[in-house]
């Protein structure tokens, strides 16, 4: 042997000095190193110190025999996996029993063959080294096992016979006791909701050749529960039939936690806390699935703040934010208090709020059983958007718009349901209403928008756009002080179209731009060929979008319609809503001032309507109001319209404005503005609005006459 390879150590025991003389003789001439010890417990204790690689140990001794101290040294701290061989002249099944019960690796009967001695002790040494590294890649594997939470089973088919790892009672919670060693045992601790699932899955594995994979959730005695993945494999015998299964099971409790909380943080709204449009998709695919097995009905409430951009814009994001939180926890609240919606089962949720985005939120109402159910959640949750909001000590009073799609009538899929409660939404707004059932007509009526834009956009290059007047008349002197421009459409297919019908399209498109420039192009160009004529037209007012008096080049495509027309002799005035001057105010009172410079008039139009506050109206550029129609309408009848109506006429000539009453259709009506002082009139009892040959025709009649 190499010196470089320390020497195996043998200890040998024994009180017969002769044997030990032997033993050493033919140990150390086998290649090993020997110590002795002359009684058991000068063995133990040469044991402890020395750390043998094993032990020859004979049986009668005094003071401590054979199988007390065989005893005692499986006791000492790695004493356990030491191999020891118990000498003994007693070849008694006895004996030998008591020594493997005292923990004997094998046993070796005197007289002893010396030659054989050497091979013994060398193959109980490679022996117990198999077995120590077996144990010892073993315990790697189970912890590695362990760790990964991996636990490992095989089952007999046969005898359903289940062998399992340690780590599976870990991942159950359970001892080998209570969880005994049959594969129904397994499928009782699953959650019941699973086993179906369990159950098939292992049918399917063994006669059906499919592979074996799945996820289920454990319960443990304490009531928690685990999620496993389990995966196996089926072994065949020689008739092709399952003999075997084997299988891992993996404890994926907190990595499916991990997914949810990331999910958590995909699916909620970080602003209110409401789940986003998203998980508010999914709930309802699921409520639907779930209703088509019940006779319940589901209604989906797409819900608008009003006016929710003008709070942004004018009392900025962070007041915004604290209103769409506040909205969100009102909505929350009033559902769960709203009672029909409670009185289902605690884990059934019967609603589900989301923030769809922006100033949208939508609504689930589930396990509705009568058409009442859904009207009065809607008016709850009208009623409770409507107490005024306290921001910041600004008080909001806010209105929302809620639009209704019922399942299983307006649709039978999540994505339809969202889009025709859209739709009613949309459709409410448009009507100033503040609910509005979905019904088939308005999808129709967004495919008639779709198309609508398509032919708007044509109509510009066709020269399908046409500008008609009507004349203001001075109430004093009864002369035409100017006319309106407002625009008509002229479709091929349906004719003469009114402005109303198509503007708020041409302004979400942005067209407004094109279509508001060349519109007063074309005023600049008619009134300036009336005047070349020698016809004298009057002043022409054209009305400008929100949109275009946005723009930051305003002023500049005001300016390049008037190139070539002295100041003041291109006879051009603007008509601005009042809503909108007053958005941006310091803003447009610079642009205002600009354009009034190049000798153009303006009119703030629809006045009464928005929110003047008369700070402003005495600092706006401006040279008329024009009070809106609705209050002409109900002048006669209401002393309230009277009153407005000359308080504006007052207020106005103080701040050395004109007035001009538009939509005047009676004399009555006539008759008191003039009375008011009203400065001019404009409307029906006049003229309609009439195309521009028509007014040339009148101007030359004027002329001549
Ligand atoms: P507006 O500026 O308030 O125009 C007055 C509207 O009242 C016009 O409707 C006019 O035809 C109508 N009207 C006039 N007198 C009477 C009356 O005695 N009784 C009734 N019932 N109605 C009367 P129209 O032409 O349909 O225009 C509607 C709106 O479309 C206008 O309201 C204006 O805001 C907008 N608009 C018209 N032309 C243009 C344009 O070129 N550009 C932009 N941006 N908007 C325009
Ligand atoms: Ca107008
Ligand atoms: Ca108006």
């Amino acid at each position: 042997m190499t010196s470089s390879t320390p020497k195996q150590l043998v200890l040998v025991v024994d009180d017969d000095g002769i044997m030990r003389v032997l033993a050493r003789a033919t140990l150390e001439g086998g290649g090993f190193a020997v110590e002795e010890a002359n009684d058991g417990r000068a063995g133990v204790s040469a044991f402890e110190r020395l750390r043998p690689d094993i032990v020859l140990l004979d049986v009668m001794m005094p003071i401590l025999d054979g199988f007390g101290a065989c005893a005692a040294l499986r006791k000492l701290g790695g004493g356990d996996h030491v191999p020891v061989l118990m000498m003994t002249a007693l070849d008694d099944s006895d004996s030998i029993n008591r020594a493997y019960e005292a923990g004997a690796t094998d046993f070796i009967t005197k007289p002893i063959a010396w030659p054989m001695l050497v091979h013994r002790v060398r193959y109980l040494l490679r022996a117990n080294r198999a077995f120590l590294d077996l144990a010892q890649s073993e315990a790697r594997l189970t912890n590695a096992q362990r760790i990964a939470q991996l636990g490992h089973w095989e089952w007999n088919v046969a005898t359903d016979e289940v062998q399992r790892s340690e780590e599976i009672f870990r991942i159950a919670g359970r001892t080998p006791e209570q969880l005994p060693p049959a594969q129904k045992a397994f499928l009782d601790i699953m959650h019941a909701d699973d086993r179906p699932i369990v159950e098939e899955a292992l049918y399917a594995a063994l006669y059906r050749q499919q592979p074996y994979n799945v996820d289920f959730r454990i319960v443990r005695p304490d009531g928690t529960t685990r999620i496993v993945h389990e995966q196996g494999e089926v072994q065949y015998d020689d008739a092709r039939k399952p003999a075997r299964m084997q299988g891992t099971i993996q404890d994926i409790t907190e990595r499916k936690r991990a997914e949810e909380q990331i999910r958590q943080l995909a699916l909620y709204d970080s602003l209110t806390g409401l789940p986003n449009r998203d998980l508010f998709r999914e709930q309802l695919s699921h409520a639907v699935a779930r209703a088509g097995r019940t006779d319940e009905a589901l209604a989906v409430l797409s819900l608008d703040l009003d006016r929710f951009k003008r709070i942004n814009d004018t009392l900025g994001h962070e007041v915004g934010d604290q209103l769409l939180k506040e909205a969100a926890s009102r909505l929350t609240k009033t559902l769960r208090q709203t009672d029909y919606l409670t009185r289902n089962e605690p884990d059934e949720a019967s609603y589900f709020v989301a923030r769809q985005g922006g100033d949208e939120f939508t609504v689930l109402l589930g396990g509705l059983r009568q058409a009442q159910d859904t009207a009065k959640a809607v008016r709850r949750i009208l009623e409770a958007l409507s107490q005024p909001f306290d921001l910041d000590g600004n008080e909001i009073v806010m209105s929302a718009s809620i639009g209704i799609a019922i399942h299983p009538l307006d649709g039978n899929d999540a994505d339809s349901l969202l889009r025709n409660a859209g739709a009613a939404v949309h459709f409410a707004k448009q009507q100033g209403k503040n609910h509005q059932y979905y019904n088939r007509g308005m999808n129709a009526a967004a495919l008639e928008k779709l198309s609508l834009e398509g032919k708007l956009r044509k109509a510009l290059e066709k020269e399908e756009f046409a500008l008609h007047y009507q004349p203001k008349i001075d109430l004093a002197r009864g002369t035409v002080s100017g006319i309106e421009a407002l625009i008509r459409w002229n479709d091929p297919e349906r004719g003469l179209v009114p402005p109303v019908q198509f503007i708020s399209l041409l302004e979400e498109t942005g067209m407004i731009l094109e279509v508001g420039r060349w519109a007063i192009h074309k005023a600049v160009d008619e009134y300036r060929h009336w005047h070349e004529q020698g016809l004298q037209p009057p002043r022409i007012a054209v009305n400008v979008s929100p949109v275009q008096l946005r723009q930051k080049d305003f002023v500049e495509s005001v300016r390049n319609a008037l190139e070539g027309s002295i100041a003041g002799s291109h006879g051009l005035d603007l008509e601005i809503t009042e809503s909108l001057i007053m958005e941006d105010i310091e803003d447009n009172i610079g642009k205002l001032q600009a354009i009034k410079d190049m000798g153009v008039n303006i009119a703030i139009d629809d006045f009464g309507t928005g929110y003047s506050s008369l700070g402003y109206l005495a600092r706006l550029p401006v040279n008329a109001l024009k009070i809106d129609r609705s209050f002409i309408i109900t002048m006669a009848a209401s002393a309230n319209s009277m009153t407005i109506v000359s308080t504006i006429i007052s207020l106005a000539h103080s701040l050395g404005l004109k007035v001009i009453a538009e939509g005047v259709e009676t004399e009555e009506q006539s008759k008191f503005l003039r009375l008011l002082k009203c400065d001019e009139i404009q409307g029906y009892l006049i003229s309609k609005p009439i195309p521009a040959a028509e007014i040339e025709a009148l101007l030359a009649a004027r002329r001549g006459a």
